[in-house]
């Protein structure tokens, strides 16, 4: 397990979670894997939103709620989003990101990601978001030093 390094910020709405997002997109080089981590509730879809759009990718951004992970096109890198909320067996799925977390062209970005931890790289970008209020969040992102790119002279 490598050494992670701490980047934090707070966000006081939506808005402001999604131009995170959107700020960190165009850093993206592929191979990345971020693993987001809320309650219900807590951003992390609407984080991803700011992401795709920052790649530069024109799809819409949704819960993957029946497929398990969406795939975000058109960007500078090709986005795949899972969320594993309540799911028991991944089955498949597991499989699928173990494969696409190889992929040096791709970034996954994993919601509920508890059931698969193990296939989650060393390096896995770990971004927790804590409500402290309504509409205020804190958001936290733990990354190896092989990440740092991600964050230096971030705003
Ligand atoms: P999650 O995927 O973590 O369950 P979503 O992104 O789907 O969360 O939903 C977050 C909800 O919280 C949205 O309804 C959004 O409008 C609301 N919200 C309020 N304040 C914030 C904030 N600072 N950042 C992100 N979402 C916020
Ligand atoms: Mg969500």
């Amino acid at each position: 397990m490598s050494k992670k390094l701490l980047w934090r910020t707070t966000s006081s709405g939506p808005e402001q979670t999604e131009r995170l997002g959107e700020a960190l997109g165009p850093r993206l080089r592929g191979g990345e894997c971020l693993e987001l981590i809320s309650d219900l509730g807590g951003g992390k879809t609407t984080f991803v939103r700011g992401l795709a759009r920052g790649v530069g990718s024109p799809d819409t951004v949704s819960s993957p709620s029946f497929t398990l992970s969406n795939e975000y096109r058109g960007g500078s890198v090709l986005l795949y989003h899972f969320d594993f909320y309540r799911l028991n067996e991944p089955g498949i799925m597991r499989q699928e990101l173990k494969e696409l977390v190889t992929d040096t062209e791709a970034v996954t970005v994993v919601e509920w990601a508890d059931i698969v931890e193990d296939v989650l790289p060393p390096d896995t970008v770990t971004i927790t978001m804590s409500a402290t209020g309504e509409t205020s969040r804190e958001i936290a992102c733990a990354y190896p030093e092989t990440r740092a790119y991600l964050f230096e002279g971030l705003a």
